[in-house]
């Protein structure tokens, strides 16, 4: 038995640096315990078949995650009144280019008149500049859908989510951190009880991003807001979140950058595509406490193990959860490689290539490192 039975959580220093010292992120450890196979295969190794198959599902959620972004840096311009800290964060989000092309002042001038039309408008200028485009295989995930499902963000963001002062860490410097897309890279401490009730030490670095950080103005507690697309909103969706190890990493590792953070997170969610029979918005809060988060800190340990027990070419031989084979109705993209033979499965793994391509958040929290 491992458990971590008490966790301490720091900024990791500046002198550790992307590969000097291993880290996971909340994906990692998804991936690792849907199918230990699947997850050092795909999440540690990055190996990959060649195919022209795209993940439609995250590339979706990715503009969605933009345009909610883009929605969080105008509140922070037009409701909370800096414009530059909007400004500036703008260009560190979206890239200077991109940036001047979605027209944010334009828009700004806009939302004193009509603020519902401001970040619609809005929303159609980081769908159009994003990568994505339409693929005759998806017919939810579309340029038509995500915009629609953007529209409907919007009236519900005016409606909602607009009392929420976002953080703001300084108020006249724009360059200081704000509560948008708020990277975070931490070793939290663990006090660990292992195999015959031995107690020890042992550190994790946890990499994330946390896509919005509101902040109370009175307590100046900070609460973590995030952001998800689905396909299939309703009470099977939500309740998945009662126990979600990505909000309690997060909680955790906000820890190491604010004194009061709340044990609450706020869960903002939007069906894609928007359907007539369910609700095309919704939020809710979401509990964890220091003990969630340890359960997180366990799972991770675990993780650790797995990844450390199957490196190199033993990943073929790591565990198979077949009954994740299928998950979310699509054949795993490593079906061909399981069914072969073991002495097939070598030569196959040799040739996947390695994609060097990070997850859209690893990459913005190394991108944003603060
Ligand atoms: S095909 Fe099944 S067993 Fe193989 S990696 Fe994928 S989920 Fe795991």
């Amino acid at each position: 038995m491992t458990r971590v039975l008490d966790w301490r959580v720091q900024r990791t220093p500046s002198d550790v640096t992307k590969t000097s010292m291993p880290y996971v992120t909340s994906s990692l450890v998804e991936a690792v315990t849907t199918c230990p196979k699947w997850g050092i295969i795909h999440n540690v190794q990055h190996k990959r078949f060649v195919t022209g198959y795209r993940q439609m599902a995250l590339e979706a959620g990715s503009v969605m995650h933009d345009v909610f972004a883009a929605f969080n840096l105008m509140q922070i311009a037009a409701v909370q009144g800096l414009p530059d800290h909007g400004r500036f964060h703008g260009v560190s989000l979206y890239g200077e280019h991109r940036f001047e092309a979605l027209s944010f002042d334009k828009y700004l001038e806009l939302y004193k008149q009509n603020p519902s039309r401001a970040l619609e408008k809005l929303a159609v200028d980081v769908i159009a500049t994003s990568d994505f485009y339409d693929d005759e295989n998806d017919r939810n995930r579309t340029l038509a859908n995500l915009e629609h499902c953007a529209f409907e963000l919007a009236g519900y963001f005016l409606s909602n989510l607009s009392r929420f002062p976002i953080y703001i860490e300084d108020e006249n410097d724009p360059t200081k951190t704000i509560g948008v897309e708020k990277s975070m890279d931490v070793i939290f401490t663990c006090d660990v009880i292992g195999e015959f009730n031995n107690p020890y030490k042992e550190q994790i670095r946890f990499i994330g991003l946390g896509d919005v950080l509101y902040q109370n103005p009175e307590t100046k507690r900070v609460k973590l807001g995030e952001y998800k697309t689905t396909s299939t909103m309703g009470d099977g969706w939500r309740e998945q979140f009662r126990t979600r190890h990505q909000q309690s990493g997060y909680i955790g590792a906000l820890q190491a950058y604010f004194p009061e953070v709340a044990d609450e997170c706020i869960l903002i969610g939007s069906a894609l595509p928007v359907r007539k029979t369910s609700a095309p918005n919704m939020h809710f809060p979401i509990h964890r406490d220091r003990e969630a988060v340890g359960n997180f800190l366990t799972t991770a340990l675990f993780t650790l193990d797995v990844m450390a027990q199957y490196r190199d070419e033993a990943a073929i031989d790591a565990p198979m959860f077949t009954h994740s084979c299928n998950r979310y109705f699509r054949p795993c993209a490593l079906l061909d490689l399981c069914s072969a033979q073991r002495e097939d499965q070598q030569v196959m793994w040799e040739q996947m290539i390695i994609s060097e391509e990070m997850s859209p958040s690893e990459f913005k929290a190394f991108l944003r490192k603060e």
